[in-house]
Parts: structure tokens; C-alpha cells; sequence
């Protein structure tokens, strides 16, 4: 038996006498100090010490489908990587318990038999009718969407009589996307790439495909094809997307591809949707997911296609209790359950390019970009010869460019990835720095709500009036640009333009994300002003100029991935740029228009910047030429935090082929209250770093103010 909860291992429990033995994957209800919890009857003996007297008995068995073995293998798997309890990764797959009872019947309609003489039947209410043929309970809702009319339109022919209500079958609430719904008519390039996919996922087995290319070369057409396959074979599709709750213009694409909507999973569902949706994955009953991170936990029982669309970002990486990379562990559950999984980005990361070309991961690529308008052209501002007036952010270059556009009648956008008006508040009198009093960080100036914050905890407090240190009034100052400055200077260097804020303080969910696309798309809006939310995967037609507000930002710091990771930013935001007809342009503000990271993205070859970062990380084994793995040693008593990060540095294993970096500060050495140390293990690719890291800190006793986290594959390093 395994439970859902951060212990150690299985437990044992007795099967009571008039119960069959319940097979592994069965989820049973069992008791645990005074409690009944639900968990899941794992393989492997029990320990036959233990008399069955002294068991427990199991109290029920629940009308559940069992959890699949392969599922069953990457609670297993995903454990041992990560050094995390079993019990607490099958947590991540039980994420609706109240799923394990089935679903009571909900009320959905049905043709009125007979119909009503009398009424009315208008265009709209006929195509309601066409899909209730065949006499069997639908869900309004559903029915609403599918016949494309209001829900009004169903509620009105339920009270003209047309529709009586009728019980709806569980597996009835989600609809079956039809994969010969509407395909769209693919180039030559894109019809060889969805080929490969489509056979791919009829091999019934398991495979990794990079599916790489320019942002707007039809990626997202392509791998649309694999999940249609997936359809046809009669199994299911997971798609994860980075940011699903501003994803509305991907769940039109798919509405229109397969005339429905997918079924959605992320943090945000009401607890009934989570339940439905959980139990319709596990009856086979929803046969496309789209969601966050987390549905790689979904109890599907025959998943055909694991899609990762924009694998190279960090937000699939869970940072907090089990420590996983959705991306990989994608890959990971493909390999169990015997499925493709597709890796997707225009800027994939060095991990996945060199999986590729190690013949690893197969290879397809979409050189070219859809319709007329080919790659924008990237050119950089230089901020040293071409500087803002004081106090300003935007160069005379960026404003003339901005004007020209607008005039044209075409779209811009000014990019900058960062929240608030300012990021860092300071005394002109005295010199000090208005810091978070929980972790290492200035407080972000948020001047529309008047208030400090900091990105990392979530502190805020007022505005002081006075500096807090020399008492001074009207001496604080906010010194550089967050999006809310931008959109100041905005409004008065352009005060004619229609500006749009795209920030996450302004685009809270999937309602605001939709409204500001439409209003982008119809044209009310003549310039975005946006954080690294308007990055990705927005198709604006008419935007046709994107500024960079500050280039350098994200290179700062010591982390060896920051190149990386600005290169895929910010081609991915100017992919923004010219995605129809007009040619598209991006500007780079920069002080440093020599670095690498910039003549990349001017001179349009990130396959040479790639190559040249796989060159500096290769010699010193950094990943992904060799393995790391990161313990952050953490405590709210400084002193105790640096003892125990002594002490582990002290007791470091030694051997052939790896070594121990550290302990110092990590990269926020003090986070939500808490001191972090940081120790790296470093090895080359062929040794395993879990045996180590488990000899190692099963060998050093740590006091209970401290907690020691794990990090196998650290994003940053
Ligand atoms: P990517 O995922 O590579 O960024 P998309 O799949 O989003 O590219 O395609 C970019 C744009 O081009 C979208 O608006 C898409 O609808 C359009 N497009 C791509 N391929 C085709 C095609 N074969 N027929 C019609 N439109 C296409
Ligand atoms: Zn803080």
C-alpha cells in the first residue's frame, strides 16, 4: 500500500476475510491513526516479519479504475530520480480524491419525443436539434458549443418543450474531439513533419521527437496531427503548454482543428471540474488534455502522444516539495507507457538539441516561416551613442520607430520583463534601499496600487513617506524601468496611440487574456506595452515593430544559463513581429551590442550561439555534458543554515569522475525569511548522482531547524 503523504515507504495493510485480494494500482480507503485515507495497493511482497495480526485491515475498495503499472513505474521512477518520498509524488497523480467515487449522474437534455407542433424552430435551435438526433442525453453546454448558438438557445427549447431533461452518463460530459474535423491544408515542409509525427504515434511505441523551427513556421499545426492520430488509434493526448491560463487563442486553434474543446487541467479548476475531469482521464473518457505541469500526473490509462509545446521553459520545472522538470519527466512517462512524446520550440534547449544530435531524440524541422512575411529583421539601439533624455527609457531611435509604425496603421510593441513601475526604490538624501525584510531583493515600486512588493514572497507594504532610515521626506526615488514606467513614458511620448498593458498584475486569467487578444486582433489597440507574458505564442497579425525596452536584463547575474535563456526570450518575443503579411522588425536597446547573446539574435543564427554555449559548458562537464545536482540547505537561523551547509561541504564524498562545489550563498540567499546555502555535486554524464547524494546525506545528521531540498538538474547554475 502506498499513501499519499510525504512518508517514507509502502505500508502493509490485511485484506479482511470476504474481500478478494484487491489487484495493484486498486485504490483503497485504509485506516492511519484514527483517520481513513485513501491510497493505492503497490506491487512487491509484504514484509513477512510482520504477523497479520498485527495488520490493519483495508476498509473498502473503491469503484475507481486502478492506476495503470506504467503509472504506478513513474511514481516509482520520478521518486528515486528526485530523492522524494513515493508517498508524496503519488500525491501529484491522487489530485481529486473525491474523483475515486464515481460520478453521480449530472442533468444534461435530450430530444422531446415527440416534439412539440407548435414551436418554433429558427436556424440556430435546427442545429441544436441535428445533434440531439440520435435521441441520446447530451450536456447543454456542450451542445451550446458544438452548434455554435448561446446557452440561452438550449434553455429556450427546453421550456418551448423541444428538450426534456435526461440524466447524462459520466463519460458523456466531455466531448470527443474528431480528428477529421477541420485540417488545415499544410505546406510540403509541414506535411513531411506531420508525417513522421502521425507514424510516430501509430508505432505504438516509445519515441522522443524534437519538433524544432521559427516561431510561425506551423509547429503548432504539425503536432495538432500527432494528437489527431492519437484520436484515430482511439488512445489519448496530453498536451503541456507553459502558460495555459493566457493560452485562449491555442484552445481556438484546437476548437477549429477538432470542432471542441479539450478538456483542461491546471491550478485553477473548481474542485468539481477537477473531480469530473480527473475521473473522465481515468474512464478513458476525456480524450485530450491540455494543461499545466501538472496533468503529466493525469491517471490516463492509454496515452498515444505526450506533447511539450515551448520545452525550453523554466516554468516546467516545479521548484517546491518534489523537484521535477515536467519536461522530462514527459519523456520519462512516454518511455513507461510506451507513447511519442514530442519535445516543441523554436528555441530549443541545449539539453534537448544535444539529445538530438546524439540521435537520442529524433530531429524535424520547419525552416520556414507560414505566409509572406519570413523572419522579422532584428536590429539593436545603442544605448551608449543613442541614449534616452534622463529619467527616460526609451532612445530616440525606439520613439521614431514606435511613431513610424503607428502611422503606417500596422501595431507595436515595447517589451520589458518586468513587473511594477520600478525595481528598486532608493533615499537621494541618504542612499539607502527600500529591501524585502524576508529575502534578498529590492522592493518593486507597484505605483497603481501604491504599494512595495517583492517578487519573491510576496511582501508588500505602503509607499513610506519618509525614507525609514534618515527620515527624510520626498527623497525616495525610484530608479530604473519596470512595464508601469514604460506605459507612463508611453502615454506621453505617444498620447494619440491606443496602448493595451500585458502584465500579469493586468492579465489575471483566461477572460482578460481572451478580451485583450480581441481587442489586439480587431485593431482597438496601436501599441502593447508588455512583460514576458506577451512572449509567447500570440498571433498578432498586425504587429509589425517590437522594442526591447532593456536587452541586458535577464544577463545579469552569475547563473551560466543566462545567455541561454535570454537568447530564447527574446527570440521569442520578437517572433511576435510580422506574422502576416508585413515584414516585421525588432529592436534591441542594449549598452552592449557586441555581446553574443545579441549578435545572435541580429545576425539570426542561434544554431552558431548554441554550438558555442555547448563549447564553454562541454570542458567543465557542465550540464548537459554531465549531471548536477543542487542541495539547498535552508533554516530561519543564520547561523544553523551555514553549520549545516559546513557540515555537509566537510563530509563530501570524494571519488573518480565527480566532484562537490561549495557551500556559499545561494543565488537568493535569503528567501521567504529562510537562509539558503548552496552545494553543488558535479559528475560526469555515466555516474549517477542519486547513490551519491543518498550515501552522503544519510551520513550527515542535520539538527530540525534545518531542511536540506534536493535539486537533481537545477535550472540555474
Ligand atoms: P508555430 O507554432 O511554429 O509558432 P503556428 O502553428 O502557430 O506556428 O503557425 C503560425 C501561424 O501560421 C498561425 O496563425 C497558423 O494558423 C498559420 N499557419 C501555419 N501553417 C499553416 C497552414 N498550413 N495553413 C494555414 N495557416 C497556417
Ligand atoms: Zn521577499
Amino acid at each position: 500500500m502506498l499513501l499519499p503523504l510525504p512518508l517514507a515507504g509502502a505500508y502493509d495493510y490485511r485484506v479482511p476475510e470476504g474481500l478478494a485480494v484487491p489487484p495493484p494500482g486498486s485504490f483503497v480507503e485504509v485506516p492511519l491513526g484514527g483517520r481513513e485515507v485513501a491510497g493505492v495497493v503497490w506491487d512487491g511482497e509484504a514484509d513477512p516479519t510482520l504477523p497479520a495480526s498485527r495488520l490493519k485491515p483495508l476498509l473498502r475498495v473503491f469503484d475507481c479504475p486502478a492506476m495503470t503499472a506504467p503509472l504506478r513505474r513513474l511514481v516509482d521512477w520520478i521518486a528515486s530520480y528526485t530523492l522524494s518520498p513515493p508517498g508524496a509524488v503519488l500525491r501529484m497523480t491522487m489530485s481529486a480524491p473525491s474523483a475515486l467515487e464515481p460520478a453521480a449522474p449530472t442533468a444534461g437534455w435530450r430530444r422531446a419525443d415527440p416534439p412539440p407542433p407548435a414551436a418554433r424552430i429558427s436556424p440556430a435551435r435546427a442545429r441544436v436539434l441535428a445533434l440531439v438526433a440520435d435521441g441520446a442525453p447530451h450536456a447543454g453546454g456542450l451542445l451550446a458549443e458544438a452548434a455554435g448558438v448561446g446557452p440561452g438557445v438550449v434553455r429556450g427549447m427546453a421550456s418551448a418543450g423541444l428538450l426534456e431533461p435526461a440524466l447524462l452518463p459520466p463519460d458523456a460530459r466531455f466531448a470527443r474531439p474528431d480528428p477529421a474535423h477541420q485540417g488545415s491544408v499544410l505546406t510540403e515542409g509541414q506535411a513531411d513533419a506531420a508525417r513522421a509525427l502521425r507514424a510516430a504515434v501509430a508505432e505504438h511505441g516509445f519515441s522522443v521527437t524534437l519538433l524544432a523551427g521559427v516561431t510561425g513556421s506551423g509547429k503548432t499545426e504539425v503536432y495538432l496531427e500527432a494528437v489527431a492520430e492519437a484520436l484515430r488509434a482511439g488512445r489519448q493526448a496530453l498536451v503541456l503548454l507553459p502558460e495555459i491560463a493566457l493560452s485562449t487563442q491555442w484552445l481556438d486553434r484546437f476548437s477549429a482543428r477538432f470542432g471542441c474543446a479539450p478538456a483542461l487541467w491546471h491550478s485553477e479548476l473548481t474542485p468539481r471540474t477537477r473531480r469530473d475531469t480527473w475521473r473522465a482521464v481515468a474512464e478513458g473518457a476525456a480524450p485530450v488534455v491540455v494543461g499545466a505541469r501538472s496533468a503529466l500526473f493525469l491517471p490516463f490509462p492509454d496515452l498515444g502522444t505526450i506533447i511539450v509545446d515551448e520545452e525550453h521553459e523554466t516554468s516546467f520545472k516545479q521548484e517546491e516539495g518534489v523537484v521535477y522538470s515536467a519536461r522530462d519527466m514527459a519523456v520519462v512517462r512516454a518511455r513507461l507507457t510506451r507513447a511519442a512524446a514530442v519535445l516543441v520550440s523554436a528555441t530549443p534547449s541545449l539539453e534537448t538539441l544535444t539529445n538530438a544530435e546524439a540521435g537520442r531524440y529524433r530531429l524535424l524541422h520547419l525552416p520556414l516561416r507560414h505566409g509572406a512575411a519570413g523572419l522579422p529583421q532584428v536590429s539593436a539601439i545603442d544605448l551608449r551613442t543613442c541614449p534616452p533624455e534622463r529619467g527616460r527609457f526609451l532612445s530616440p531611435a525606439l520613439v521614431e520607430a514606435v511613431n513610424a509604425t503607428i502611422a503606417r496603421g500596422e501595431q507595436a510593441m515595447l517589451f520589458l520583463n518586468r513587473r511594477g513601475y520600478a525595481p528598486l526604490t532608493l533615499c537621494r538624501a541618504c542612499g539607502h534601499r527600500m529591501r524585502c525584510p524576508n529575502c534578498t531583493a529590492w522592493l518593486v515600486e507597484h505605483r497603481l496600487q501604491r504599494r512595495l512588493q517583492c517578487h519573491h514572497c510576496g511582501h508588500a507594504e505602503p509607499i513610506p513617506p519618509a525614507c525609514p532610515a534618515c527620515g527624510a521626506e520626498g527623497t525616495l526615488a525610484a530608479v530604473g524601468p519596470g512595464v508601469e514606467r514604460v506605459q507612463e513614458e508611453a502615454a506621453e511620448v505617444f498620447p494619440d496611440a491606443r496602448r493595451i498593458v500585458m502584465a500579469s498584475d493586468t492579465i489575471a486569467g483566461p477572460a482578460a487574456a481572451s478580451e485583450a487578444a480581441r481587442r489586439i486582433v480587431d485593431r482597438e489597440v496601436d501599441l502593447i506595452i508588455g512583460t514576458q507574458i506577451v512572449a509567447k505564442g500570440w498571433n498578432f497579425p498586425d504587429l509589425t515593430l517590437v522594442g526591447v525596452v532593456d536587452a541586458d536584463l535577464g544577463l545579469a547575474g552569475g547563473d551560466l544559463r543566462a545567455a541561454e535563456r535570454t537568447v530564447q526570450l527574446l527570440h521569442q518575443v520578437s517572433g511576435r513581429a510580422g506574422r502576416a503579411d508585413a515584414p516585421g522588425h525588432v529592436l534591441l536597446q542594449t549598452w552592449n551590442p557586441e555581446h553574443p547573446v545579441m549578435q545572435a539574435l541580429i545576425g539570426g543564427d542561434l544554431d552558431a550561439f548554441m554550438r558555442a554555449e555547448a563549447d564553454q559548458r562541454r570542458p567543465g562537464h557542465w550540464p548537459p555534458f554531465g549531471r548536477l545536482a543542487a542541495l539547498i540547505v535552508s533554516s530561519e537561523d543564520e547561523a544553523a543554515a551555514d553549520r549545516a551547509a559546513r557540515d555537509l561541504g566537510r563530509a563530501a564524498p570524494q571519488g573518480d569522475g565527480f566532484e562537490v562545489l561549495g557551500p556559499a550563498p545561494a543565488p537568493l540567499a535569503l528567501l521567504r525569511g529562510r537562509h539558503r546555502r548552496r552545494l553543488l555535486l558535479k559528475a560526469r554524464r555515466d555516474i549517477a548522482v542519486q547513490p551519491i547524494l543518498h550515501e552522503w546525506l544519510a551520513r550527515v545528521p542535520v539538527s530540525n531547524q534545518v531542511r536540506v531540498q534536493v535539486d537533481v538538474d537545477p535550472v540555474g547554475f
